[in-house]
């Protein structure tokens, strides 16, 4: 089926596509009346002019965030968990437009965007629940006459900060947990993807959120805003989802104002394939986990360890999989790859492949620019590589298999662990002795068994070393908004 884009820009988005940004309940443009241009990545076309906000209106919006903390913040757990309820069920009652929007904007198939709206309101549904399990504690007491309570308080203000590689999910896997807590939020989507953060203001609105609850800052000024997120005193909190270079200096900035921070950065994903692994599951894994959002998403495989009894069964099945993936657009159903975010994006990849070539890999399929679509690259493999190439050294964020040999387990482990980053992980064996060895020896936050789809609201999601500090999703999810008080009450004789 094929979806008619000024179709579904006009009429489909069932008022959902919002150009104005989100202060205080109030619909507001720039101060100066200026907008920024949001495009489809398939052709470049002009979707939206959106509000193009500055730092002025971004301390307005942490203002009305903090009168409003003042309310929400002394609301029962019960209160918010129901507001909560009712924005998951209107994100649910909204797939099709939300997912439409979202492909319009960011280019992934149009399935992967269901999944993505579905797999963001499973966090709204998930800290509606938790948000009525914020328990403390009783201590026993250093003293006869003294009792200690821990009480569990919202942190205050909270400035999110997202990418656009997941629209909608990377917002509400912050702002659930940090409302479910008892927190007001300012949010700054990146400036290619601001209709899907609008989208869900518009759902907030309509689910009845008090004003100042809920803000989002429209901007192509990304450090304007970030410099008052991060320099203003009120935000007690920054959580931000980007690369680890824009999360070093957000950290860094944040430290004047000693804020809590959560940062979910960037991966270099490791995927091992052992030689008495089911070769079959890992092609199957090693596609998913690889070619998903064109290899857009931090959690994606970067390098392909496969032990050399089982590499070249491993490469010629992997090579038939790779090569039915379709291209095109995301709004067709039967895309499997879709546009990446930009022609930069394009030639950032393309210049991985040749330097990775010229470095001896070899190339098996792909690795050429289409000529007549500028934000296409071809799901490409390369073998012959080495860990110490340029290309296992970056993240390579795009749709390109480097497939590395080795021979023992030990070597394979510490060529998986010789990288900065420390975010997913992923291998496949059938010995369980093996499955713990590795399991514990992978430096990462997470490490997927047989499987090459790990994420799920209801396990903690983050990453070590490089790749960022806090969890998200989970029982773990709420900690990040929330700041433990100690009570001490003396004089019971
Ligand atoms: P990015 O360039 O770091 O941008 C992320 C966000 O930061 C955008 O909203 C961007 O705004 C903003 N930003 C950029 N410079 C800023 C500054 N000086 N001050 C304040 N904000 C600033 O990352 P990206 O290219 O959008 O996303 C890809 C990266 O995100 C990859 O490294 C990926 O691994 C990582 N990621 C990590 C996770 C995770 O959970 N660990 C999940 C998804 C993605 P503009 O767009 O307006 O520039």
């Amino acid at each position: 089926m094929k979806i008619d884009i000024k179709n579904a820009i006009e009429n489909q988005c069932n008022g959902l596509l919002r150009t104005k940004s989100f202060i205080n309940g109030v619909w507001v443009s720039s101060e100066n009346e200026s907008t920024f241009e949001v495009t489809n990545p398939f052709d470049n076309s002009v979707i939206a002019n959106v509000a193009n906000l500055g730092g002025s209106e971004t301390k307005k919006a942490i203002d009305s965030a903090n009168e409003a903390f003042k309310t929400w913040s002394k609301t029962t757990a019960e209160e918010r968990s129901r507001l909560l309820k009712k924005l998951y069920q209107l994100q649910l009652d909204h797939i099709e437009e939300l997912a439409q929007l979202l492909t319009l904007e960011q280019g992934k198939p149009l399935v992967e965007s269901r999944g993505e709206i579905k797999y963001g309101a499973s966090f709204i549904e998930w800290f509606a629940e938790e948000a009525k399990r914020t328990y403390g504690d009783t201590i026993p007491s250093h003293g006869h006459d003294k009792r200690i309570i821990t009480l569990k308080q919202a942190v205050g203000v909270v400035a999110a900060i997202t990418p656009w590689n997941f629209p909608n999910a990377m917002i509400t896997r912050k702002i659930a947990p940090a409302l479910a807590a008892g927190c007001t939020v300012v949010i700054k989507p990146a400036h290619q993807t601001p209709l899907s953060a609008l989208a869900l203001a518009a759902l907030v609105e309509k689910a009845g959120f008090p004003k100042g609850v809920f803000n989002v800052i429209t901007s192509d000024t990304a450090k304007e805003i970030g410099d008052e997120l991060t320099a203003n005193p009120i935000v007690r909190k920054l959580s931000f989802t980007g690369s680890t270079k824009v999360g070093k200096t957000l950290m860094r900035q944040c430290s004047d104002t000693v804020k809590k921070v959560s940062m979910e950065l960037g991966g270099n994903a490791p995927f091992i394939v052992f030689e008495d692994a089911n070769i079959d599951n890992a092609v199957r894994g090693a596609i998913a986990s690889k070619y998903r959002n064109a290899g857009q998403t931090c959690v994606c495989t970067n390098r392909i360890f496969v032990h050399d009894n089982v590499y070249q069964t491993f490469v010629d099945k992997f090579t038939v999989a790779v090569n039915k993936l379709k291209m095109g657009s995301g709004l067709d159903e039967e895309t499997a790859i879709g546009p990446l975010i930009n022609s930069d994006a394009v030639t950032f990849i393309d210049g991985l492949v040749k330097n990775a070539v010229g470095e001896g890999a070899k190339l098996i399929t792909g690795g050429e620019k289409i000529a007549d679509k500028e934000n296409f690259y071809p799901p490409t493999i390369l073998t012959n590589v080495t860990n110490s190439m340029e290309i296992c050294r970056n993240e390579i964020f795009g749709s390109i298999a480097p497939i590395i040999r080795f021979k023992d387990e030990a070597e394979v482990v510490k060529m998986a662990n010789d990288t900065p980053y420390g975010l997913a992980s992923y291998f496949y064996s059938n010995d369980y002795a093996k499955i713990w060895r590795v399991s514990e020896g992978l430096e990462y936050g997470m490490v997927g068994i047989n499987t090459g789809m790990i994420s799920t609201t209801v396990a903690p999601f983050g990453g070590i070393k490089e790749s960022g500090n806090g969890r998200e999703g989970s029982k773990y999810g709420m900690d990040e908004y929330l700041e433990i008080k100690y009570v001490c009450i003396g004089g019971v004789l």
